[in-house]
């Protein structure tokens, strides 16, 4: 596949140069991407700016109009769209409890038409006999998006939809590892839209950077790890960009005495290996209270014994780890477990055949030190951790420096919701994780991030505020 191009400006361009994209499965190349430069770079940045005014002065309703256009386009593709995603993420078409490809396709659906059902309306602060003051909401300028390879298409448009329903326009990096299937979606949509309003260039190393500092661009977005993410917020300071950082966390989840084992194992098990433990929001630590942790730990390990993991191709429950750099990181924290005497109920190593695939893997008796808790993992290995008194168990939850996501689960919804409130996190769960909606804002405290996105509370992150003052008499 050579004949993969970026898109700026409206036109597809190569580049002299290109890198090889894998699947992850079979460790093959699959297509080769071009390499961009600063030069193209540049020229997505000046499209973006010249197809700006234009853009935002449209009307709300007209834009609304296009984005919805570009669902119902995206929902025409959406088995072609799902086979390439599978084939370079790794995911399954359809996958555990369905939460595959198809689940990121629809995810796509899902928040493009509700975010494009939002509106930006005027709000009158004040309106007498000295004054009127009215806020207004105008378009950020031209917002740079970088993207992750855990769901590289839903990602892109929980960036790219709000910043376009408000009047920005876009240059689009997606991850290195997964460039292609936002690629072939962007090329899809390019006809719905004026030239330049959405670009997309695809590079490694240096791309990301490049955007951060550059002078055209007034906010990035971007999903990702913390340590990246405060790079970009340093490079950021040249022009003040405005910064959206949605980063990792180490979702802790607290299981109470009361909890219904029974109906609480599958969800716990549902949340945490979601995309194969490859979301940011999933659950990544267990602690479970010392009555009920044995029950806890082998309703876990009997499900993790009961589902597959292979190449999507086979239609399995799991499919690999996503890239050769995680696959790494977490089987480095299943060797550290290991040797913090830590016991595995399933998995725990490798498979032995090409590709980057790694078991869902339950650890118990895991003391609270061990790098397998202290870390996010990023793929399928839960630790499952004793607790005595909930007071330690929530002390635990809380000593990290990040907090994205949390939960409580109980019998006793008031109790539960009580804790879950003390949780240092963006969102909290009661008997549930990892579950997110496009009308209900999502961001981290701590390390996790900055600023919210989804919903309205989302969308205004992609405007600046205008205070009109008029005077009267
Ligand atoms: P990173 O989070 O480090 O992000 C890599 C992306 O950031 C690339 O597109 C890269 O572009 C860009 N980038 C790198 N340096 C800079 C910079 N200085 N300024 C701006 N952009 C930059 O991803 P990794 O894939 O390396 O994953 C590392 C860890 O992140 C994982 O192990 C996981 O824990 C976590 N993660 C979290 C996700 C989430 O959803 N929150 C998603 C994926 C990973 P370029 O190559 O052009 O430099």
């Amino acid at each position: 596949m050579s004949d993969v191009k970026m898109l700026i400006n409206g036109e597809a361009v190569t580049a002299d140069e290109r890198f090889d994209v894998v699947n992850p499965a079979t460790e093959q190349v699959i297509a080769q991407c071009p390499l961009a430069n600063q030069a193209h770079l540049d020229a997505a940045v000046a499209a973006a700016k010249s197809a700006l005014p234009a853009w935002s002065a449209k009307t709300i309703d007209e834009r609304r109009a296009i984005i919805l256009q570009m669902a119902d386009r995206i929902e025409d593709n959406i088995a072609d769209l799902a086979q390439q995603l599978s084939e370079e993420q790794g995911k399954p078409i359809e996958g555990f409890a369905g939460l595959g490809a198809m689940f990121e396709l629809g995810g796509c659906l899902a928040w493009i038409r509700y975010t494009a059902s939002l509106d930006l309306p005027v709000e009158v602060i004040q309106d007498n006999d000295e004054a009127r003051i009215e806020v207004h909401r105008k378009p950020v300028g031209v917002v740079g998006s970088i993207t992750p390879w855990n769901y590289p298409l839903l990602i892109t448009m929980w960036h790219v939809i709000p910043g376009l329903l408000a009047g920005c326009t876009v240059v689009a990096k997606p991850s290195e590892y997964t460039p292609l299937t936002v690629l072939k979606a962007m090329h899809l949509l390019n006809d719905l839209l004026p030239p330049g309003v959405l670009n997309v260039v695809t590079g490694k190393g240096d791309i990301g950077a490049g955007m951060s500092a550059h002078a055209g661009i007034d906010k990035i977005v971007f999903t990702g790890s913390t340590t990246t993410g405060k790079r970009i917020m340093e490079s950021a300071a040249g022009n003040l960009k405005r910064l959206t950082l949605e980063l990792g966390g180490n979702d802790a989840a607290i299981v109470l005495p009361d909890t219904n084992i029974a109906e609480a194992a599958g969800k716990i098990f549902a949340t945490a290996m979601i995309n194969n433990g490859q979301t940011c929001a999933a659950l990544k630590r267990l602690y479970v209270h010392e009555d009920i942790y044995d029950e806890m730990c082998d309703a876990l390990a009997a499900i993790a014994a009961s589902v597959t993991t292979g190449p999507a191709t086979d239609n399995p429950d799991f499919g690999p780890i996503q890239n050769k750099m995680q696959f790494e990181k977490v089987c480095a924290l299943a060797e550290a477990a290991r040797a913090d005497g830590a016991t595995f109920m399933t998995g725990g190593a490798p498979l032995d055949r090409a590709g980057y695939f790694f078991p869902v893997t339950i650890v118990r008796d895991i003391p609270e030190q061990s790098r397998l808790v202290q870390e996010e993992p990023f793929g399928p290995i839960l630790p499952v951790v004793k607790f005595s008194d909930v007071e330690d168990a929530l002390a635990r939850a809380n000593a990290v420096s990040v907090g994205l996501g949390g939960s409580v689960w109980s019998a006793d919804i008031e109790k539960a919701k009580a804790l879950a409130a003390r949780l240092e996190c963006g969102t909290a769960w009661v008997n549930n994780h990892a579950m997110i909606q496009p009308d209900a804002p999502f961001g981290g405290v701590k390390q996790s991030g900055l600023g919210v996105e989804f919903g309205r509370y989302g969308l205004v992150e992609y405007t600046n505020i205008q205070t009109m003052q008029i005077a009267k008499g």
